[in-house]
Parts: C-alpha cells; structure tokens; sequence
C-alpha cells in the first residue's frame, strides 16, 4: 500500500514511510546539486587542510571552488602511486587523507599488471550503505509487492591481503560484505535475501556458490527477483547449475548436504534448512534440468521473478542476448553506478531497457568534475577546461574526475560518460565506455598495451620454428560460458616446412595468460569466471583481405591500422572461415593473492 498520506515525492508514491524517508534524500541532494557539491568540496579540503598533498599546493587553507581549481592538478593513479605505496608499506602520516586510512580496496582497474590500490577510511562505508538505501525505495516505485518474497543474489567475496605497512587489501565488496554494516543489518521486508550471510562470506567459491544456489532452489516460489553485480556472475550462477544440478538435487532428496561443502558455519546454517527430505522438489529440478532446452529456465524454476538485477551497461552489454535467453526476457534492472574510488549513484528508473539506462549522480558522494571527452584534442592544459557538476551539457561525453573524502583529489576515474538528461538539478548519465579497455570478460580489463605485451611474450615461443606472428587481432567469445579471449594470429615461417607444432602453439596460450594481468589470472584461476584462452591461426593473406574489407568500406587507405580487437560480425566471419587451426591454453596460469611486486 502506497503511503502518499505521510509523505509524498515526486519521483511517485513512497512503499513505506523508509522509503518515502529516503526518496526525499534523493529530491533533496538533486534539488540542491550545485550547492550540496560546493559544501562537499569546503568539507573535503578543511579537512585534508593539513595533509601532504594538499599543503604541497599551497592552497593556504582556501576552501572555495575557484583557488582549488586554479592550484590543484588533475592526476590519475600513476601520479599517486608512489604516495600509495608509502601508505601501504607503513606510513601513518596525514599523507592523501586527515582521517586514516582503514584499509585498501583493490580495484579492478590494474596499474603495472596488479590492482590499482585505493586507499580508503572508515566513514566511507557509512556513504556506501547510504546509496544503497536508495536502491529499494527507488524499486519499489516501480516494482510492486517486494516485501512479500525474496531476492536470490549470488553474492561473493573474494581474497584479501595485506600490505607490507599492515593494511587489508581487498575489493569494495568483499570490504562491504564482511562489515557489521551488512552482516548485523536490520530486518527490511523489501531486501530479504535467499543466501544466509554464512554462504555469502564462505571464502571458497565452490561452497559459497553451491549453498547459495541451494538455498534458491529451497526457497524458488519465495524468489521474486533474481541477480548478480554483474551480467557475467549470473550467467556463471546458470552454468554452475548446468553443471551441478544432478548433486544439487540429491541433497533436497535425501535432505544431507553435499560433503564438499566442509565449512563449518555454512554446514550448521544449511542443517536447519534442510531439515527434511523433499523428492517433490528434487523430482522437479532434475526435470528441468535435465531438458537439453535450457530457454527461460530462470522463470521456469523461479516462476515469481519479476526482474534479474544485474549490471547490463558498459562491457557487460555484451551478455544481454544471453541473460534473455536464459530467463525469457525479463528485464534488467541497472540499480547503481560504483567503483573502489567513491560510489557514484543510482538509476531513478531502474525498469527501463538496458540502452536507456542512465545513472544520476549523487552530489553527496563525493566532488564530481567532468572532462570535457575529446578524444584528439591539442589543447595542453585540461584541468583548466573541467566541468562542474551542475554545468555539465545534455549530449556531451565527458570523463569523470573525482575528488573525495579518502584523499583523492581530481582524481580520473578513466569512465566516460555522455549526458542524458537531468533530474532536478544533478545531471544523469549513460555511461558509454571505460578509456583504453580492448577485452573484458568479467571484471578484467585488458588494454592495448597489455595484449600487445602478451602476444611478444608468447611469440618468443615460436622463435624455435622460425616463426613469427605478423599480424594479431582479438575478440571477446561470450558464447561459451564462462566467456574466453581468441586472438586471432596470422604466421610468417622464414623457412617453408617448418611450422610450429600444436603443442608450442598450446603453450603460447599459456604463455599469453602469464602475461596478462592479475585481475585476468585472478578470474581464471580463482573465480573461474573466463575460460581458457584460444588461439585461432588464420591462412596468410587474411589480415591483407582485412583491410580490402575495411577499405571497401570507406577506411582510408594511408590511415588504416589493424583493430586489435574485432566484434563487427562480417569480420568476425571473414576470419573464422581462415582459420587453419585452434588452441587452448592447456593449463591455468599462475596466480597468488600476493602482488607480484
Ligand atoms: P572497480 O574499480 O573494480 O571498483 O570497478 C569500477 C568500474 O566498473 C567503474 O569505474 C566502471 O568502469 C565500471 N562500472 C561500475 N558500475 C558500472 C555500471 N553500472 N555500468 C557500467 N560500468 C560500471
């Protein structure tokens, strides 16, 4: 029942008074986004008044919009590194940030092969919570009845380490997953979830997968929505019951939970849910199952869900065709825009389809500034030319410059975003890229540079044939599940006859993988969220008909260069029907939580 009686918004009727509560946050943040930023930015710099990096400018304790402009340079991560490092190895002084620095969330942004770390403080989990309160109310506006059943989300955290100085370093997630913030939240009937916190903080993938898959199948009549953080995690979520059903219903046949699963909180918590055997339910999933046409098998075992939560914006568009195919099509709510830097806001209109989706930053998160995006402009002095907030243009790309609570200060975050519109008076955004990714399948980020590395590294390999890799070009395969990077290779033998065997061309996969980041290794060895990389040889000549192709359609002919990653399909096709050969990496690649440097 609407409460438009106790408050009202005109975002629509509030769910309850909390949301009505929290969509007047919401009004009031965007109502007053100019002026809400220009506090942000006062509180940010009095109280970093102090700190090494901002005493270094010479701001003089100047907390207005305009000296913090005219003295303070915009930097990326490379710029900070070395002050990052002093805080990870030790060094408790005022350095980025006055308050200390709680811990380090590791991004998936990487930075020399490791995750970018991000320095970041206590309070800071306290803005998270916050726009994450947002997220039902704004549901509820649209998605009626939600506190009458649940939400099965396959939420995981992943491994943390520590720096040489002391600190955790560990993603934004598994930091949020693991506080008293999530762990001790209070009942809300709109945000009751199937997984107990028990299988969400099990920290081996298998069993925290297994047991929260289980625990959706128990309660598949209660599920009313469905999702992930990203596309890529609930299509594993399927493949995992693909390849795990018959197990699964065993368990709800005989009620005993499978032994793989060993960790001893999660043993106790699944015990008193599966308090008895069900073969009606197990009868009905080994059903299912078991039919070779996996179409709309979400909506077939959980017929109540009403949408999937899932990030289908940016790279993960890419898994749009799959997400319908597997659930029938059911929409797909973008709730939030986020990173390990700063949470950045919320999708007011959280049902629209995924090419609409656009996010409306939240003034209070953080200090937001917007370069204008042009991708080949001379001018040499861009700080100069960033945008606040308030004065960004509806159809403009920019890329977002943050500056925030933890210590960042104009800080790019390397996303681009274009203008869509505005709500009150804060700007809302489609975000159309991040800068310099050529693949990604999951939470990787594989740039130019970075294939390029992997490909000279692995080529080394054919040295003994006398062989060497002419040409190259890649492509993101998201039709198996997980997805898998192919590179497409065309060979020069210097002398005929000799051509490198199968094996050598298995271990070039390897030694590709070897030599791509951290975040890469890390999804294949731990996650188990990107298959193994293929390598697709293609006939002499293929790269030349590449660009009679390209030039045939308009390229010119002295600017032409070879894409190092395709996804147009005639190319795509072009390609495949040269190729003379495949290979696998046969093995995984090596990776530690420990960073390599
Ligand atoms: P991380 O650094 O690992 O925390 O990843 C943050 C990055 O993920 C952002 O800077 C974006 O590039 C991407 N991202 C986060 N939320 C979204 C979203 N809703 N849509 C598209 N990309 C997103």
């Amino acid at each position: 029942m609407a409460v438009e009686s106790i408050l009202s918004s005109p975002l629509g009727p509030p769910a309850c008074e909390k949301d009505a509560k929290a969509l007047q946050f919401v009004e009031e943040m965007t109502r007053n986004a100019d002026s809400v930023q220009e506090n942000v930015l006062a509180q940010i710099l009095t109280r970093n008044a102090e700190t090494e990096y901002l005493k270094g400018f010479n701001l003089n304790r100047a907390t207005d919009r305009e000296t913090f402009k005219s003295k303070i340079p915009m930097v990326t991560y490379e710029d900070l590194q070395p002050l990052i490092q002093r805080i990870a190895d030790g060094d408790r002084s005022p350095i980025l940030s006055s308050h200390p620095v709680s811990e380090f969330l590791t991004s998936s942004g990487t930075s020399a092969g490791e995750r970018k770390l991000m320095p970041t403080i206590k309070e800071e989990l306290d803005r998270r919570q916050l726009l994450y309160s947002l997220l039902m109310p704004v549901m509820n506006l649209y998605v009626k009845g939600l506190d009458k059943g649940k939400g099965l989300y396959f939420l995981f955290i992943k491994s943390e380490t520590e720096t040489p100085g002391g600190l955790v370093a560990r993603p934004v997630l598994t930091s949020y997953y693991k506080s008293e913030h999530f762990k001790t939240r209070p009942h809300d009937p709109y945000n009751v979830y199937t997984s107990p916190n028990e299988a969400i903080l099990c920290p081996d993938s298998f069993q925290s997968m297994y047991t929260q898959m289980l625990c959706g199948l128990y309660q598949r009549e209660q599920v009313l929505r469905v999702g992930a953080v990203f596309a890529s995690g609930l299509l594993r979520a399927i493949r995992f019951l693909q390849l795990n059903w018959q197990q699964l219903a065993d368990d709800i046949r005989t009620g005993s939970l499978n032994p793989k699963v060993t960790d001893p909180s999660v043993r106790e918590c699944m015990t008193r849910m599966m308090s008895k055997p069900d073969p009606e339910l197990a009868d009905f999933i080994a059903r299912e199952c078991s039919e070779e046409n996996w179409e709309g098998i979400i909506t077939r075992i959980w017929p109540n869900t009403k949408y999937l939560d899932v990030i289908v914006t940016g790279a993960m568009a890419q898994y749009i065709p799959t997400l319908d195919y597997y659930s029938g099509g059911l929409p797909k709510a973008c709730t939030m825009y986020a990173s390990s830097e700063c949470y950045f806001g919320l999708n007011l209109n959280p049902m629209c389809k995924p090419s609409e989706v656009s996010y409306t930053i939240m003034p209070n998160m953080a200090y937001f500034e917007f370069l204008p995006h042009e991708p080949n402009s001379t001018r040499d002095s861009p700080a100069r030319r960033l945008v606040d907030l308030a004065d960004v243009e509806i159809g403009k790309e920019y890329e977002l410059v943050i500056t925030t609570y933890a210590g960042l200060c104009r800080y790019r975050v390397g996303d681009i975003l274009r203008v869509t519109g505005f709500h009150n008076s804060a700007p809302q955004f489609q975000f159309i890229r991040r800068k310099n990714v050529l693949l990604s399948i999951d939470s990787d980020k594989t740039d130019e540079a970075e294939l390029q590395a992997a490909v000279e590294n692995a080529s080394r390999l054919l040295r003994e044939s006398n062989t060497s890799v002419v040409e190259y070009t890649s492509y993101a395969d998201t039709k198996t599940i997980p997805g898998h990077y192919v590179i497409y290779w065309e060979l020069l033998g210097k002398d005929s006859g000799e051509s490198p065997s199968g094996r050598v061309l298995d271990r070039c996969c390897l030694a590709m993988e070897e030599s791509l980041n951290s975040v890469y290794r890390q999804c294949r060895v731990a996650d188990n969220s990107i298959g193994p990389l293929e390598i697709r040889v293609v006939r002499n000549g293929t790269f030349e008909e590449l660009m009679d192709y390209a030039i045939s359609r308009g390229a010119s002919i002295n600017q032409y260069k070879v894409p190092r990653c395709v996804s147009f399909t005639p190319i795509m096709e072009l390609l495949d029907s040269r190729v003379v050969s495949t290979h696998f990496s046969p093995s995984l690649p090596r990776w530690t939580p420990e960073r390599r440097r």
